[in-house]
């Protein structure tokens, strides 16, 4: 007898009939002799609607009262799954994040997880009942709710699978699995058997939303295997596993995107060691994530720089520079929007030079100009307009053939 924990998102709850359904896929797990804790999302669009309204009370709502709200959507599904498994004949308990020991840091809307005390699970888990968790949210330190961020609920899952030394962790969804890119996007990608901890990891932190790339962290460091697959289909889905454990190694196995991508340029800097610290560590404190950063020098002893940051964060970044501006001695800041960012995944990258070259041919023969670029061993992003987002990614998975390779007559 195994213990899985299995997680079903927004969509998978999104009415009383698909919870229903989801009752039954747990029995089912059940019925195979295994234990099974179950971690589940806001019922379809709900975070969504919470969000809205809440901006319709005020234009500035505060970060605690923001996760207070949010974390009800979560307590709605456990309650609502947890009768629908009663009501089919099987005990069932739910638990809110913080009755399942998720304790978390202080930060609200993007807090991560520091520990489980999955003590309560487990004697729960003993007494022979499911265990349904809220994902999405924990307690911190001081006693306040807090929330994971958007997505947070797979890393509920997979946090808990840890915890509680699970023998695999389900994804449950609305596609079948893991795909080649998004299949909502790209009529003919392709699902994945299997992809590495690695790879997942890029796809999901380069924009490949089907993953929170905390949970693939979780999984990874955890070493716990990992099912993405359908909660409507039966088909079994993509397992996501170590390297060593796969057959193959593909040179680019996946394509990620994101838009609203802004170029920040600085333009002047002085040429001195203190220049860059100085501009980072501000726009660190102001909690602006940066991504690809690209520095030049002029000949006339200054620097300029590039950076991209999330459209969102545009204002922010503006005002920490002018803030700043005494400081640094920059003569202007220019930005440019309406960017998305497009990302090749592989393992295979490390041992083949030239995949590079052959992403920027491909991109160039359909005329799509490259504004910033930045490669890490199993990944090449590139920055272009936004409108040219899904054809950039659409002659990508043609150019490395990832709907699989044409037969040959
Ligand atoms: P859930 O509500 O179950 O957490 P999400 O919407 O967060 O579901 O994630 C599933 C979605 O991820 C899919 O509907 C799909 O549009 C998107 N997605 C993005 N990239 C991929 C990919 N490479 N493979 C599969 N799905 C992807
Ligand atoms: N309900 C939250 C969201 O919509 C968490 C999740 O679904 O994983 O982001
Ligand atoms: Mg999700």
């Amino acid at each position: 007898m195994g213990l899985i924990v299995q997680k079903f998102g927004g969509t998978s709850v999104g009415s009383a009939e698909k919870i229903r359904n989801v009752a039954k896929r747990v029995i089912q797990e059940k019925e195979r002799g295994n234990e099974v804790v179950v971690v589940v999302s806001a019922m379809g669009k709900t975070t969504d609607e919470l969000v809205k309204l809440a901006g319709e009370v005020t234009t500035n709502p505060s970060k605690r009262e923001i996760d207070m709200l949010l974390t009800t959507g979560e307590q709605v599904t456990i309650s609502l799954l947890t009768m629908a498994l009663q009501h089919l004949g099987h005990d069932a308990v739910s638990f809110t994040g913080w009755q399942a020991g998720i304790q978390t840091e202080g930060v609200h809307g993007n807090a991560r997880i520091l520990d489980i005390d999955s003590a309560r699970v487990l004697a729960e888990i003993e007494k022979g009942k499911v265990v349904v968790v809220a994902g999405f949210q924990g307690v911190s330190e001081s006693g306040e709710i807090t929330t994971l961020g958007r997505g947070g609920s797979d890393t509920t899952a997979v946090a808990l699978a840890a915890a509680l030394k699970a023998d695999k962790c389900d994804i449950y969804t609305d596609v079948t699995g893991v795909f080649t890119t998004d299949p909502r996007c790209v009529k003919n990608a392709r699902k994945l058997d299997c992809i590495s901890y690695d790879e997942m990891l890029e796809l999901a932190n380069l924009g490949a939303g089907v993953l929170h790339p905390r949970a693939v962290e979780f999984a990874k460091n955890y070493q716990i295997p990992l099912e993405v697959r359908s909660s409507m289909e039966m088909e079994s889905g993509t397992i996501i596993e170590e390297e060593a454990n796969m057959e193959d190694n593909l040179v680019v196995r996946g394509i990620a995107f994101e838009n609203q991508i802004t170029r920040v340029a600085v333009l002047g800097l002085p040429q001195s060691l203190t220049s860059l610290p100085t501009i980072f560590m501000k726009l660190a404190e102001n909690h602006i994530n940066v991504d690809i950063i690209i520095q030049s020098n002029t000949n006339e002893n200054t620097t300029d720089l590039s950076f991209s940051i999330k459209t969102q964060d545009l204002n922010s970044t503006l005002a920490v520079l002018e803030e700043n501006k005494d400081q640094l001695h920059f003569d202007t800041v220019k930005h440019e929007s309406e960017l998305a960012k497009v990302s090749i995944v592989g393992s295979g990258m490390v041992s083949n030079p030239g995949v590079a070259a052959q992403m920027f041919e491909a991109l160039s023969q359909e005329e799509i100009s490259i504004k910033m670029v930045s490669t890490s061993e199993i990944k090449v992003s590139t920055v272009i307009d936004e409108k040219n987002m899904v054809k950039a990614v659409e002659t990508l998975h043609d150019t490395f053939e990832l709907a699989g390779r044409p037969v040959k007559s």
